[in-house]
């Protein structure tokens, strides 16, 4: 389903098709297409209905979430959609079985996921870290919750919906890096029943991230605690394993989980192929909503270009109307960003290969890295946003990242 459709559904109870139209024992099916028909000739009705219909639909939602969570319905990873009885619930609510197909309509609307991107505002930093609320059905779960230190702050998104840590029902994680884990195991502490989905290879560091922690304490000596505040281990019980190719059940929506290792050996994307989205984490680089510049994040320890192909191909034979990036928000044209983030990220290991090969010193390789390619990006972003995407992206990791890639990828050619 694409964007927008949903739009079209809800203003199927209004004008221009009023439910009266429908004649004894014509099908749902029929008039459905009638409807559909009908609605297309009418965009800007159906926005103007949308805007003034959806306060209505949302109390009428948290009446009915209420209801499904007091019935213990199951959601990520439990019985699967056809075992989850809301469908009914909305049903009885909204008419008789024979009743009205335009209601129908709006009825299946409602089933599917609804995305809210919540921005963790890192270090203060609007758009940097962007987590992605995915509810339906009274069910929910977080793509990314972020690091321990904007806990704070997801908290407050949370809350400014009418909602609570407590509300959530799972974790999924594209990876396991602390701008995107981080705040994992204090979630869970707060919520015990939280599902924590991760990739098998990145499991164990969720579950003790001593390893975790100490690597990031050398790329940060001084800065971690401010930068990514308390990283709590997630209890074995919370985790669930993935390797990808599962589709997981999220009330009546579902997602397809897909392996997408390159930015980091155990990176896993999510599929809601209804909304056409594709939660890619960091495997197609940093780009800003809106902006047209895309930059690589290529941070140690197992960067790989070649393995990141596959990856690319993952992505773009699923055809998503838009990715959904943790830095930061959504992309429209998945073909064309990723086209520009694979051109760029060769040619930044290019960069990163000269410089190591012209500098006396892994210093001096990464001061020169960094000189060209913040050159390149101020090319494409206006000033003020040069030093946001440096920072988001951790300019001097990048370079870290690729100069460890491109050492192993030369010892392994021997
Ligand atoms: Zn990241």
């Amino acid at each position: 389903m694409l964007p927008g459709s949903r739009i079209r559904c809800l203003q199927a109870p209004q004008a221009p098709h009023p439910t009266s139209n429908l004649g004894p024992g014509e099908s749902t099916k029929s008039n459905k297409a009638r409807c559909r028909k009908v609605i297309s000739q009418f965009p800007f009705a159906a926005t103007v209905s949308f805007l003034f219909l959806w306060p209505l639909i949302w109390l009428a939602r948290r009446v009915l979430d209420g209801a499904a969570d007091g019935e213990g319905f199951i959601v990520l990873g439990g019985k699967g959609a056809d075992a989850v009885g809301p469908a009914q619930d909305l049903g009885r609510l909204d008419g008789g079985p024979n009743g009205h197909a335009c209601v129908h309509l709006r009825y299946t609307a409602l089933l599917m996921l609804a995305i809210t991107s919540l921005d963790n505002q890192w270090m203060g930093h609007p758009r940097s870290i962007a987590a992605a609320l995915l509810e339906s059905e009274g069910h929910r779960a977080i793509v990314d919750p972020g690091p321990g230190s904007t806990i704070e702050t997801l908290r407050k998104q949370l809350h400014a919906r009418g909602l609570s840590v407590r509300d959530l029902d799972a974790l999924l994680l594209t990876h396991i890096h602390l701008d995107h884990a981080g705040a994992s195991g204090a979630l869970v502490r707060e919520n015990p029943r939280l599902a924590v989905y991760v990739h098998k290879n990145g499991a164990p560091h969720m579950a003790d991230p001593s390893k975790l922690l100490a690597s990031a304490l050398r790329l940060w000596p001084n800065e971690l605690q401010q930068l990514f505040g308390e990283t709590l281990p997630v209890p074995a019980e919370n985790l669930r394993i993935l390797e990808g190719g599962e589709t997981l059940p999220l009330g009546s929506g579902k997602l397809e989980v897909v392996y997408t290792p390159g930015h980091a050996s155990h990176h896993v994307s999510y599929f809601d192929h209804d909304e056409g989205v594709a939660f890619v984490g960091d495997t197609t680089g940093v780009r800003i909503e809106g902006h047209a510049y895309v930059m690589p994040a290529t941070p140690p320890p197992d960067i790989d270009l070649k393995i990141w192909e596959n990856s690319f191909t993952a992505i773009l034979e699923r055809k998503p109307a838009r990715l959904f990036l943790t830095h930061f928000g959504f992309s429209e044209n998945p073909a064309e960003h990723v086209l520009l983030f694979r051109e760029r990220l060769h040619q930044w290991a290019e960069i990163a290969a000269n410089s190591m090969r012209s500098a006396s010193d892994e210093s001096a390789a990464m001061a020169s890295f960094m000189a060209a390619t913040r050159a390149e990006i101020a090319e494409h972003l206006p000033a003020e946003e040069v030093e946001h995407y440096v920072f988001s992206a951790g300019l001097h990791l990048s370079f870290l990242g690729l100069a460890r890639y491109l050492r192993k990828r030369a010892a392994a050619a021997f």
